[in-house]
């Protein structure tokens, strides 16, 4: 049994229901009425004929006996009800023949006489097939496609249920339209005042595993302004249809925000997400650095190529080359019709660089390959790709010779600075983006909610919570909440890029292929003489958001950019260096959607490729939101089954990569050294891989931290320090 006391009046009412039994157990909704009763005396209750519709466990049908009714008629289509009922009646000593009870619906109630007073606390979750059950608590919670079928009986019916003077107390849920519930009275004839207005969160209870669903009914009726809530919070109005005063009860806490979806982290894919919340009608709360020099975030410090062919590499799996370039090919189509959209909603012109040019060379062995693989994929996906002199690439003016290169007209680039600021500006304006402009220090549940508490004391109740704060996003949630998520780890490629004003003209962006963990040397127009020039890549279990560029990075890309793409950089002006953090996953694939919590989601892991990916990734975060069913089977789903090599097993094939990231900057070693640079590490880390020295266990237990290629230069470096 459950059993529940409250007061009604100066008496006690205790309720008891059968432990999940088909009677619902009262709600916070339900009390909300015996405390519109206590508050409000002159609601005529002494000496009533009352009917209690939907009399559930008999919690009204009681407290209304004890509140001096002459007589309960209890009414529930639920048989067991009716028995419960009675029970409760019977526990708090009211007479039998003070209440009787009807099996029956409302719409066909048999009305021999009218009642002074009825009242009614009717179903309001909009029906769904995932959380139907046909059974006495989807009776008690759930009325029809709008949650108002109830209501809608209910107002129909009052004037032939209503004794002239009678009044209706009406318990009215926000999430079913009050708006229109008073309208008909009104239209009716009827004076409605509002009694109470409580704040709740949703009663989920044997509901809660469908929330997601439940929500993704409301959203709709909301956006059709048929039902009010916010986040998991909404309304309860106690309705009078007789009396005029009216008074409400609200409490609200300055620190305290609740929303739809809490956004968290201020970069491109925070960003973009909430952008496309928004235009799903949904209230926003970004929390994330929004002043500030922003150091370390990966957006601003992005070459922002849109590169769906020139990632490719030769050494990659086909399988999996074909899904990520099939995964970027579907952002860039879409890419110009969301600039269109960020740039009109922002009112600043943001331009896309169309084309880009990639290059081969003496500095990477495998270059070669590489671009007949790029080239490839391209045709593959009915794109053109077109080989062509490398005389004819304007402003290519190399040390070393350039062997070939390649035109990709289909892939372009973007200012990141220019299109994260213009994201700024739309959802600074948008009434219904709120933006903290601070940190996450965790994020726990709280009731329903989701809870994100911030550096700066406030705290942030959301339905729905999205983890998009880049390389920070690991460790923001609290162990319990942890666990749920199951959150697949997250790694820093921490790059290093510049910003140059250069003594010639570059139309497009030019870049070499991938090479040692990297993504080549590339120099990519941004307007105004000024070009970009990136970049390093060096993987961090343990991101530091405040490590300035190193000189050797920056010497890296100066030496590399001059030798490989234009002699004439040694005269640009420097502008401005960045340091972003990369955030990449063990599989290098990235998460988008649904966690295992079903109100925590994820937007990050783009790694190389965030700034194409985001408008993708904030539709299938937003589907997951909006119809959750959608997308729990992406591939880039952080619910995925994550293949990770074992060390042994990479090292062959990733040796030569840790050997063109040692040739940095330069590029070449003498003559068939090369080769034995390669053979020597090889079996070195075979050793690493099998060996029992303290050195051994310790590099391995580096590399079970980050069992990905990117982790070999780590354990170089390792290698010299454990002794
Ligand atoms: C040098 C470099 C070159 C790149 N080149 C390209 C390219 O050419 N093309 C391309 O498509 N992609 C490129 N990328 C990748 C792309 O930049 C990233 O994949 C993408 O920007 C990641 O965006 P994000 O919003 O997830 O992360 P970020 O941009 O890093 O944003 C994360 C934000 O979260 C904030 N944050 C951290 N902790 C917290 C917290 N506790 N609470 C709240 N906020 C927090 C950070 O301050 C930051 O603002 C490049 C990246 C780098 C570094």
């Amino acid at each position: 049994m459950i059993s529940a006391e409250a007061e009604v009046r100066g008496r006690r009412v205790r309720i008891e229901t059968p432990d999940d039994g088909p009677v619902l157990f009262p709600t916070d909704v339900g009390l909300t009425l015996l405390s519109a009763l206590n508050a409000d005396p002159d609601l005529p209750v002494a000496g009533a004929r009352a009917l209690d519709i939907g009399c559930g466990s008999g919690l009204y049908t009681v407290a209304l006996a004890l509140a001096g009714a002459a007589h309960v008629t209890a009414l529930d289509v639920n048989p067991a009800c009716a028995e419960v009922t009675r029970d409760n009646a019977a526990r708090n000593g009211i007479q039998p023949a003070q209440v009787a009870t009807i099996v029956g619906d409302l719409a066909e109630l048999a009305v021999p006489e009218p009642w002074d007073l009825v009242v009614c606390n009717p179903p309001h979750f909009p029906h769904d097939p995932v959380y139907a059950a046909d059974d006495g608590i989807e009776t008690a919670l759930v009325g029809g496609s709008d949650g108002r079928a109830l209501y809608d009986v209910l107002l129909a019916r009052l004037d032939e249920l209503l004794a002239p003077g009678g009044t209706l107390l009406l318990t009215h849920s926000s999430l079913t339209d009050i708006p229109c519930t008073r309208q008909t009275l009104q239209r009716n004839g009827y004076e409605c005042r509002t009694v109470q207005v409580c704040e709740l969160d949703i009663p989920l209870r044997r509901y809660a595993t469908h929330r997601d669903v439940l929500l993704s009914r409301l959203y709709p009726l909301r956006t059709a302004e048929r039902a009010a809530f916010r986040g998991i919070r909404f309304e309860v109005h106690t309705l009078a249809a007789t009396r005029i005063d009216s008074w409400t009860d609200q409490v609200s806490d300055m620190n305290q925000f609740v929303t739809d979806v809490v956004v968290a982290g201020s970069g491109l894919l925070g960003l973009a997400t909430a952008f496309e919340l928004l235009s799903r009608d949904l209230d926003v709360t970004v929390v994330g650095p929004r002043t500030g020099d922003h150091a370390g975030q990966a957006s601003r410090a992005a070459g922002a190529m849109l590169t769906v062919f020139s990632e490719v590499e030769a050494s990659h799996d086909p399988q999996r080359a074909s899904l990520e370039v099939g995964e970027r090919l579907a952002a860039r189509n879409g890419y110009e019709a969301w600039l269109d959209r960020v740039g009109m909603a922002s009112k600043q012109a943001l331009r896309l660089v169309p084309g880009v040019w990639v290059i081969s060379n003496g500095y990477g062995p495998d270059d070669a390959a590489n671009l007949r693989a790029i080239a490839k994929a391209a045709e593959t996906h009915g794109c053109r790709a077109e080989f062509a002199a490398p005389t004819d690439i304007p402003a290519l003016a190399p040390q070393v010779r350039t062997h070939e290169a390649l035109w990709l007209p289909d892939e372009a680039s973007v200012d990141p600075g220019a299109l994260v600021e213009a994201l700024a500006t739309v959802l600074s304006a948008d009434p219904r983006c709120r933006w903290l402009n601070t940190t996450v220090t965790t994020v726990n549940e709280r009731g329903e909610h989701v809870a994100v508490d911030t550096a700066d004391g406030s705290t942030v109740l959301a339905a729905h919570l999205v983890l998009a704060a880049g390389a920070g996003t690991t460790g923001l949630l609290a162990p319990a909440l942890a666990e749920q998520v199951d959150a697949p780890p997250l790694r820093s490629g921490r790059g290093v890029s510049l910003l140059a004003r250069v003594p010639f003209s570059l139309p497009a962006a030019v870049r070499t292929p991938n090479r040692g963990f990297a993504c080549g040397s590339h120099m990519v127009p941004r307007g105004d003489g000024t070009v970009y020039l990136g970049a390093t890549n060096r993987l961090s279990t343990e991101p530091d958001y405040g490590q300035p560029a190193a000189l050797d990075e920056i010497a890296t890309l100066i030496h590399d950019a001059s030798a490989e793409l234009n002699t004439h950089l040694r005269d640009a002006g420097l502008i401005e260096v960045r340091v972003g953090h990369r955030p990449v996953t063990l599989d290098h694939l990235p998460l988008f959607g649904r966690t295992g919590h079903p109100m925590v989601h994820l937007a990050t892991g783009t790694y190389r490729c965030g700034v194409l990916l985001a408008p993708h990734a904030a539709v299938i975060v937003a589907d997951g939101i909006t119809a959750p069913r959608s997308t729990s089977t992406h591939p880039y789903s952080p619910r995925r089954s994550m293949h990770l090599p074992a060390l042994d097993d990479l090292i062959g094939g990733a040796t030569r990569g840790l050997v063109d990231m040692l040739c940095q900057p330069g590029g070449s070693l003498p003559p068939g050294t090369h080769e034995m640079l390669e053979r020597f590490l090889e079996a070195a880390l075979h050793e690493i891989a099998a060996g029992s020295s303290a050195r051994a266990v310790a590099m391995r237990r580096l590399w079970q931290r980050a069992p990905m290629a990117e982790c070999l230069p780590l354990l170089l470096d390792a290698a010299g320090r454990v002794r």
